[in-house]
């Protein structure tokens, strides 16, 4: 069964709602496992349903107060008043929110461990990815940390050294504030400038603890950003580091907010550019991580236009059969886009930028550039601190 890929999925995720008025529709989620169906992917890996997370594992990363007040928020929605995070306009209390997302982190938590004992090589859960969940409150849409949350039970089953790649439009701080004393984890984000965007946090000279000086790297793009800035700007910073680190495990996170049609966001990134980066991810598992990759999703609120491509060709990736860009989009999922939505889904799985093109850092920068400036401030904060040339 090694080297075939797992796709976790349970229906249940799709409970994961704050209400009509929220960005984060599940129905993103059930249009992304559609779209894998009417691709033939879901021939291609083995799905998987977890179980939840349960609390022995979600305190991994969560303290215990704070599970309290998510499962008593969750039984008693109206009661919630703002504390931990939970009650607020990004964090609305909804019923069952405990139970789906614990659910949400046991399929993250199942990915790593499927990966740590070989029982596959790659899994994906496109609806994790709740990087902005702190140890003590919701944030950013966000309950419970699954990815910190998988991380945490890879170093649990004995793992020295994992790596954690956040490609997200928003920073992936609460992975790195659960990992920031903690060397045997390397986070890295590539996210908007925190000038711009939501947490406000990532910025360049976030490098970790003390005991873990280097631990963490952020690169902030400018708003902005388009297909040859972002790809260059990942190829400039991350397989050094990966090669420098060689992690046991590959995590990545692959919030599809980076695009140009994100409502939340202001970056210029195209599903083109997004599968590159993914194709990139699955090679860099094989070539530093031994192939141990687990493949997140996390935040795009093009909820019909862009997510369900983006995290599609994510499960082909893992799954050994990438999609191809100009693949024309089967009818009946569009007919199922325009049931549950009253939208029109896309045609293709490109936004027709394939190839993407991007020059290489090693060729040299021009300093007047302002993401080759992100890249600097990036490589100068942390490379020397991981015996690295800047
Ligand atoms: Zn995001």
């Amino acid at each position: 069964m090694s080297g075939r890929a797992q796709l976790m999925w349970d229906e249940a995720v799709t409970g994961y709602d704050f209400g009509p008025e929220h960005p984060m529709d599940p129905v993103r989620l059930a249009l992304t496992r559609s779209l894998v169906g009417a691709l033939g992917l879901d021939r291609e890996v083995e799905t998987v349903a977890a179980r939840p997370a349960g609390e022995s594992t979600l305190r991994l990363v969560h303290r215990e107060d704070y599970i309290d007040a998510v499962k008593a928020a969750s039984a008693e929605p109206g009661a919630a008043d703002g504390s931990y995070g939970l009650g607020t306009v990004d964090d609305p209390a909804f019923a069952g929110m405990h139970e789906v997302s614990a659910l949400i982190a046991g399929q993250s938590v199942g990915a790593a461990e499927a990966v740590w004992r070989g029982d596959a090589l790659h899994a994906v859960n496109f609806a994790g990815g709740l990087h902005h969940a702190m140890p003590g409150a919701a944030s950013g849409f966000c309950v419970y940390n699954d990815a910190a949350l998988a991380i945490a039970r890879l170093l649990e089953l004995g793992a020295e050294r994992v790596a954690y790649v956040d490609v997200d439009v928003h920073h992936g701080d609460g992975v790195q504030a659960a990992f920031w004393e903690d060397p045997r984890v390397l986070t890295v984000s590539l996210h908007e400038h925190p000038r711009t965007l939501f947490p406000q946090t990532g910025w360049p000279e976030e490098t970790g603890a003390d005991c873990a000086e280097g631990a963490a790297v952020n690169v902030a793009l400018p708003a902005g950003t388009g297909d040859a800035g972002w790809v260059r700007a990942f190829h400039a910073v991350v397989p050094e580091l990966l090669a420098e680190f060689r992690p046991q495990v590959l995590v990545t996170q692959h919030g599809a907010d980076t695009h140009f049609e994100d409502p939340l966001a202001h970056l210029a990134v195209s599903l083109d550019a997004q599968r590159a980066v993914q194709v990139a991810c699955h090679d860099f598992a094989h070539e530093y991580a031994g192939g141990r990759w687990v493949a997140l999703g996390g935040g795009g609120y093009a909820v019909v236009e862009v997510v369900p491509r983006s995290w599609a060709h994510l499960v082909g990736i893992a799954a050994g059969r990438p999609v191809e860009p100009e693949t024309v989009i089967p009818e009946g999922w569009r007919q199922e886009v325009y049931a549950r939505t009253r939208q029109l889904g896309p045609m293709r799985m490109t936004d027709g930028r394939w190839p993407v093109s991007w020059a290489s850092w090693e060729a040299g920068y021009d300093p007047a550039d302002r993401v080759d400036q992100a890249v600097r401030a990036a490589r100068r904060a942390v490379f020397p601190l991981r015996g690295l040339l800047p």
